[in-house]
């Protein structure tokens, strides 16, 4: 057996990034930068007022209060307005400032003034209030968008602003899930004894849709070395990387295994993880290039392992640099029983906050790999190292797989959601 880093290592080293795409801006958050953009022109392009109310000349404002001749108004899109010494503009936010303005009063800061087509500004006014200047938001020259950054919302905004529509991101993998074993059957065949419906292929579809992956079905095949490898290599040409389930323990029909060692030429391993659930693992590059990640077929090792090893290589493969789930240490309210084997054990568990702030976990049923339930019940793995378990009230790390999860538990209420 390899420690799970070693495992790591071992795939990701195999994994190279893939090459950069121009992207549309909404396709292209979520996906890493992979080069840096630079501002062309200043946002905002031109002074304008940050607020409803009235351009003036401040100097004009020092004995406030003080009555003002209105002699025109602006909105955002016009050109500018002008306007000469005692006079105000009604002015909008995001209009020009009038030539010969260069303050501008919030309208809540003024009232009428006495004589028709005046405004009355109630206090002096400072130069430049309320004005927004050229390059305040973006400077020419700045770097608006770094390689290697995650492109968020206001990044798409940010590049919009400098009239591009596009982004230079490395691209969402696509990523072919195939299922292998005789007992399996697709609906709408009726389940005949000994039959099981294919729980895998839908898992870990909805497991790479949920990390921002690419799917594409590839369906199931039997337990037979032609059948698979043909698939497999059907693969290669359509997807980027290729999960396959079943066949990599040390059954008479685990075949996956053997069918890597034949079409992978060279690169395929199989990989023996002390970890629990999830120890076996097959991968290799097809035509030297498309990943293969072979995952045990229980349910449970399937998912664990897509979590543990083809997640980060998927995420390096994207350019990605945090590859993993966030991990949080945490407090188990019950016993974490194992037994020593030599392997650290990831448990299913529920991770919430209590009224202490801390992050606490308790298991969610039982934790045998074909036990798919209590994952589902599960937002978090226990990390439970080699030994004999956790007492309840220990310490324990806990990965995250579904962090938002944690939302709307311990105290505090920031937000204003509550009662
Ligand atoms: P294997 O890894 O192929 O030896 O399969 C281990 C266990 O997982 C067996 O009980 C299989 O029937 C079950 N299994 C394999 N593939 C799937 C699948 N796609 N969906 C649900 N269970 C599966
Ligand atoms: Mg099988």
């Amino acid at each position: 057996m390899i420690a799970l880093g070693e495992a790591r290592r071992q795939v990701l080293g195999a994994c190279a990034t893939l090459a950069a795409v121009e992207v549309p801006l909404a396709t292209a958050v979520g996906c890493m930068a992979a080069s840096t953009v630079r501002a062309h022109s200043p946002v905002p392009g031109f002074e304008n007022s940050a607020m409803d109310g009235y351009a003036v000349r401040a100097g004009d404002t020092a004995g406030a209060p003080v009555d003002l001749r209105v002699v025109g108004r602006t909105r955002a899109g016009e050109g500018p307005a002008s306007m000469g010494p005692g006079e105000a503009v009604r002015i909008m936010t995001g209009a020009p400032m009038p030539a010969g303005a260069d303050a501008v009063c919030m309208q809540e800061a003024t009232a009428p003034g006495d004589r028709e087509g005046t405004v009355r500004i109630s206090a002096p006014v400072e130069p430049g209030a309320f004005v927004r200047r050229p390059g305040d938001d973006v400077a020419v020259g700045q770097v608006i968008l770094e390689a290697g950054t995650l492109i968020g919302p206001a990044h798409a905004g940010v590049l919009a602003g400098q009239g591009l529509g596009r982004a230079c991101v490395y691209p969402r993998p696509v990523v072919g899930v195939l299922s292998t074993g005789d007992e399996l059957l697709d609906p709408p065949a009726p389940l005949v004894p000994g039959r099981i419906r294919d729980g895998n292929r839908p898992a870990l579809l909805a497991a790479l849709v949920q990390s921002g992956f690419v799917p594409l079905d590839l369906g199931s095949v039997p337990d037979d070395e032609t059948a698979i490898g043909d698939a497999l290599e059907a693969a290669a040409a359509r997807c980027h990387a290729v999960v396959v389930s079943g066949g990599v323990s040390v059954g008479d029909a685990d075949l996956v295994t053997a069918v890597l060692a034949q079409r992978c030429a060279g690169t395929s391993h199989w990989l023996q993880v002390a970890i629990r659930p999830a120890k076996p693992f097959a991968f290799g590059l097809l035509g030297g290039r498309v990943p293969v990640f072979g995952v045990p077929g229980n349910p449970v090792s399937a998912l664990v392992s897509f979590e543990l090893l083809v997640r980060p290589a998927l995420r390096s493969m994207s350019g990605h640099t945090v590859l993993d789930r966030p991990v949080a240490r945490g407090v188990t309210d019950e016993d974490l029983a194992r037994a020593p084997d030599g392997k650290v054990h990831y448990l299913r568990v529920r991770a919430a906050f209590g009224d202490d702030g801390l992050v606490h976990v308790r298991p969610t049923g039982a934790q045998q790999s074909h036990v798919l339930a209590a994952l589902a019940r599960a937002n978090a793995l226990a990390v439970v190292p080699d030994g004999p378990g956790l007492a309840a009230g220990s310490v324990v790390e806990v990965v995250l797989l579904d962090p938002d999860s944690l939302a709307g538990t311990g105290p505090g209420d920031v937000l204003g959601g509550g009662a």
